[in-house]
C-alpha cells in the first residue's frame, strides 16, 4: 500500500483487509463516506498488482454512467497500475455491460434510451384505444418498468379490474410496437440479458470464466433482475463483492430492494462482511448530523459512523419565507463567497427533493447569469406537459389569435389535433374571420359536448383578461383544468396525481410574483429564451458552474459544498409519504400503513444522502411557505434538534425582528443567531436576507433544544469520537 500512501491515502485496517480479500464472497456494508467506492477500486489494483490477477478478468458494476467513468479513472490512477491494464478492467453500468454482451451476440436493436419517445409511443397506443384522456403514458411507462425489474411479465399482471386489464393491453400493444421496429428500451437490456444467459449456457460459462472478480457498487439500489443477473454471473466461483450502504437505499420505487443487502449472507452463505466505520470525506459535524437523522429509521442494520475531519464549522441553516427568497438568500451567499475568492462556482452543489423544486432556483441563475450545470434533462418549468396548457390560456386571453396556443389548449377541448389545426389555419386568411374565439375553434364534424366545451372556454379564456395572472391560473383550475387533469388514471396512479397538482400548485405560487398576465408572460417568455440558448450549449462537466441535481442523482458522489434546499415537512419528506404515514395509533398497523412507514423511511433515506455528500461546507433551508402553504421545518431536523414552534401572537410573514425567526404562519421559531455560536457561519458572513421573516434565520443548523438542552456540536478526533459536547 505504500504507493497509495504516497498519494496520501492511508486505508484503515478494515479498509485493507477488504482490499486484500482474495477469493470468495464479501460484502461491505458501511455508511455513507467511509470509503466504499475507493476499496473497490483500490482492490482491482491489488489484486492486478500484488495478486497477478488479469485485468481483463475485473468486472466492477455499477449505477450511472458518471460513477462507472469515476471508477475507470481513479483505476487509472493507482499506484503500479500500468494504463495498459487499467484499460482492460471492466467498469460499466449494469445497463452498459450487459447492452454489451447483447451486441456481441448479434442483438442490433436501437436503444430507445429517450423517455420522451417512449412516452410518445405510449400515448399513441392510448390514443388509438381510445384511452388518451384515462391514462397518464409515463406513469404507465414506469408502471411496467418496475414490473419488468421484477421480473414480472405481462402473463403475471394482475388483471381483475377493468384499469388492470386495459393498462395489460397497453403494455403489451407497447412491446409488439417496440418488436415491430427493430428497437428496445432500458428495461429491455436486463430483460433480454437474462433470458439470452438462461438459454446459452456457453455464453453463460464463458463470461464465468473470463469475469473471476465481480464487484458491484451502490449494492442497496439493486432490484431482483440485476441482482439474478449478478448471481448467475458468479455462481460457479462466487467471487462476488458488493459494497452499498442499507441507510442509503432511495430507489425503491424503481424496483430496489434493500433486504437483498440486509440478507445479503443468507444468499451467499459463509460470505463475509467487512464494515467500515469511518467517514472520510465530511467535516466532523457533517457526519454528526448524518447519523442523527439517520438513526431514527426502524428497518436498518444499526450503525453509528466516526469522523476523522474535526472542525468548529457547522452547518449553516436557513429559515426563507419561501423558495424565491431561498433562492436569493443562497444565491447572494454563493456570489459573495465566489467575490471574495473563498471559493469557485463549481464547488457548490444544490440538491433538492424533486424537480419541480428547482423552479425557483433556476429561474434566478438564468436571470442572474451565473454559471451552473443543471442535470436534469427536463423541459424548462413553463413548458412542462402539465404546465404548458394553462400557459396556453393566458397567452390566448391577450391574442385569441395566437394559432399556437389554440393548438395546445385543443386536446383540452376534447378535440384531435391535428384536424381542429387544420381547420384553424384554414381561417387564417389575410383577413381574420372577427368575432369571439368560439367561432375561431368551432367546425363542423364536432359534436354537441364538444361545441358547448369551446363556448364555455371562450368564456373563460375572456374573464382571463383582467385577472392576475396567479388568479386566472385559480379560475382556470377550479373551472376544468384540475379535473381535467384529475381523469381517472387507474387507482394505482395517485402518486402521479399528486406530482401533476404539485406542478401546478407551483406555477399558481410563482405567478403570484406578478401583476398583470403581459408581465408575467414577459418573464415566461425571456426565461424560456435563455433556457433555449443553454440547452444548445454542451454540458461541459469540468467546467467552473454550479450544479443543480436531484438528490437522487447525487447518489455516491461528494462536493465541497452542498445546499440542501426545501428541507421542509410536505417537500421532504414529501407529501405522499407523510399521507401515507397518517395513522390511528391505538389498533395494528394496516398494509397501507406498514407502506407509509416504509415510505417515510426512505424519505429518511434521501436527507441522509443529501447531507452526506458534503465535504466541507452544508447549507440547509427549510421554506416557510411553499406554493401558498405553511410548511413546518422538516421532521427529519425536528428530531434532531428538537426544534419546537413556539405559539405567539401576531403576524409572523412580517417579519419578526428579534432572534426568533417565522415559520410564516403565526409562530415563531426559537433559532439561534448566526452570530451566537457559530464562527464559522460569521465568518461565511452569510447575508441576511433583506425583507421579511427571513431576516433573523440565518442560523447555524443548531438551533436551540429544549430549554435545558444545550446546544450539540460534534466533537471527533483522530482518536475516535467524543460525543455530543457543548459548544
Ligand atoms: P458513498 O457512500 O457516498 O458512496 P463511499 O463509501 O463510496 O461513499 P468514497 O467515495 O470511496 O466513499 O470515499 C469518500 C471520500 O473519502 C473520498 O474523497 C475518498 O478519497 C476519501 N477516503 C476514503 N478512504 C480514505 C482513507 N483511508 N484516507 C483518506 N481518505 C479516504
Ligand atoms: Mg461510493
Amino acid at each position: 500500500f505504500r504507493g497509495l500512501e504516497e498519494q496520501g491515502l492511508f486505508l484503515n485496517a478494515a479498509q485493507i483487509q477488504a482490499v486484500r480479500h482474495g477469493e470468495g464472497p464479501l460484502l461491505t456494508l458501511a455508511g455513507a463516506g467511509s470509503g466504499k467506492t475507493s476499496v473497490l477500486v483500490s482492490r482491482s489494483g491489488h489484486l492486478i498488482a500484488a495478486g497477478g490477477a488479469d485485468p481483463g478478468s475485473i468486472l466492477l458494476v455499477t449505477f450511472s454512467s458518471k460513477a462507472a467513468a469515476e471508477m475507470k479513472e481513479r483505476i487509472r490512477a493507482l499506484p503500479g497500475i500500468r494504463n495498459r491494464e487499467a484499460e482492460q478492467v471492466t467498469a460499466r453500468t449494469f445497463h452498459s455491460f450487459f447492452l454489451y454482451i447483447l451486441r456481441t451476440r448479434g442483438y442490433r436493436q436501437e436503444i430507445l434510451s429517450n423517455t420522451r419517445h417512449q412516452q410518445f409511443i405510449v400515448k399513441r397506443i392510448l390514443r388509438e384505444m381510445g384511452l388518451a384522456d384515462r391514462y397518464e403514458a409515463e406513469t404507465l411507462l414506469s408502471l411496467w418498468s418496475a414490473y419488468r425489474l421484477n421480473m414480472a411479465g405481462l402473463d403475471e399482471l394482475p388483471a381483475s379490474t377493468p384499469a388492470e386489464v386495459e393498462t395489460r393491453q397497453v403494455f403489451a400493444r407497447y412491446e409488439t410496437w417496440k418488436e415491430e421496429h427493430g428497437q428496445m428500451d432500458f428495461d429491455d437490456i436486463l430483460v433480454w440479458a437474462h433470458r439470452l444467459l438462461q438459454n446459452d449456457q456457453p455464453l453463460l460459462h464463458s463470461l464465468q470464466r473470463r469475469f473471476r472478480y465481480v464487484m458491484v457498487d451502490e449494492f442497496q439500489d439493486t432490484g431482483l433482475l440485476p441482482y439474478e443477473l449478478i448471481r448467475m454471473l458468479v455462481k460457479p466461483h462466487r467471487n462476488l463483492m458488493v459494497v452499498g450502504d442499507d441507510d442509503q437505499t432511495i430507489y425503491s420505487f424503481n424496483g430496489a430492494r434493500h433486504e437483498f443487502i440486509l440478507h445479503f449472507d443468507q444468499a451467499f452463505p459463509g460470505a463475509r462482511v467487512i464494515t467500515l466505520d469511518i467517514n472520510y470525506r465530511s467535516l466532523s459535524s457533517i457526519v454528526g448530523l448524518g447519523n442523527e437523522i439517520i438513526q431514527h429509521n426502524q428497518l436498518r442494520r444499526p450503525k453509528t459512523l466516526q469522523s476523522t475531519r474535526k472542525s468548529d464549522q457547522v452547518p449553516l441553516y436557513l429559515r426563507p419565507n419561501d423558495p424565491d427568497e431561498e433562492a436569493s438568500l443562497l444565491l447572494s451567499s454563493i456570489q459573495e463567497s465566489v467575490n471574495e475568492n473563498r471559493r469557485p462556482y463549481g464547488d457548490y452543489c444544490i440538491l433538492y427533493r424533486t424537480s419541480h423544486n428547482s423552479r425557483a432556483i433556476f429561474e434566478q441563475l438564468v436571470l442572474a447569469g451565473l454559471p451552473f450545470i443543471h442535470y436534469e434533462q427536463n423541459d424548462l418549468f413553463y413548458e412542462q406537459w402539465m404546465v404548458k396548457p394553462v400557459m396556453e390560456h393566458l397567452r390566448l386571453s391577450l391574442d385569441r389569435r395566437n394559432f399556437q396556443a389554440l393548438g395546445g389548449i385543443l386536446p383540452t377541448l376534447y378535440i384531435n389535433r391535428e384536424r381542429g389545426m387544420e381547420h384553424i389555419l384554414q381561417q387564417d386568411t389575410p383577413r381574420p374571420k372577427k368575432g369571439p374565439l368560439s367561432h375561431l375553434l368551432t367546425f363542423p364534424g364536432l359534436k354537441d359536448f364538444q361545441i358547448e366545451q369551446v363556448r364555455e372556454r371562450s368564456k373563460l379564456i375572456k374573464s382571463l383578461k383582467l385577472m392576475e395572472p396567479a388568479e386566472a391560473i385559480r379560475e382556470i383550475r377550479v373551472r376544468f383544468y384540475d379535473k381535467f387533469m384529475e381523469a381517472d388514471r387507474g387507482k394505482d396512479l395517485t402518486l402521479h396525481k399528486e406530482f401533476i397538482q404539485e406542478g401546478l400548485d407551483e406555477l399558481e405560487a410563482s405567478a403570484k410574483r406578478f401583476k398583470d398576465i403581459p408581465s408575467f408572460l414577459a418573464f415566461v417568455d425571456a426565461l424560456i429564451e435563455v433556457h433555449g440558448d443553454m440547452m444548445h450549449r454542451k454540458k461541459d462537466e469540468h467546467a467552473d458552474a454550479i450544479k443543480l441535481m436531484t438528490i437522487h442523482k447525487s447518489k455516491g458522489l461528494e462536493f465541497p459544498v452542498v445546499c440542501l434546499i426545501g428541507a421542509s415537512d410536505g417537500i421532504l419528506p414529501h407529501t405522499s409519504a407523510l399521507q401515507a404515514a397518517q395513522r390511528d395509533d391505538s389498533r395494528p398497523l394496516t398494509a397501507r400503513e406498514q407502506k407509509g412507514d416504509e415510505a417515510l423511511e426512505e424519505e429518511r433515506r434521501l436527507a441522509y444522502v443529501a447531507v452526506t455528500r458534503a465535504r466541507d461546507e452544508l447549507i440547509i433551508s427549510s421554506p416557510g411557505y411553499y406554493r401558498g402553504r405553511k410548511m413546518e421545518v422538516s421532521r427529519f431536523l425536528q428530531s434532531v434538534f428538537h426544534i419546537k414552534a413556539q405559539p405567539e401572537s401576531g403576524d409572523g410573514r412580517t417579519g419578526s425582528g428579534g432572534p426568533a425567526a417565522s415559520d410564516g404562519a403565526g409562530r415563531r421559531w426559537a433559532l439561534q443567531r448566526t452570530d451566537a455560536a457559530a464562527p464559522a457561519a460569521g465568518r461565511r458572513g452569510a447575508k441576511p436576507a433583506g425583507r421579511g421573516a427571513a431576516q433573523a434565520s440565518t442560523a447555524p443548523v443548531t438551533p436551540q433544544r429544549a430549554p435545558a438542552e444545550p446546544v450539540r456540536a460534534w466533537v471527533c478526533s483522530g482518536a475516535g469520537c467524543r460525543g455530543w459536547q457543548r459548544m
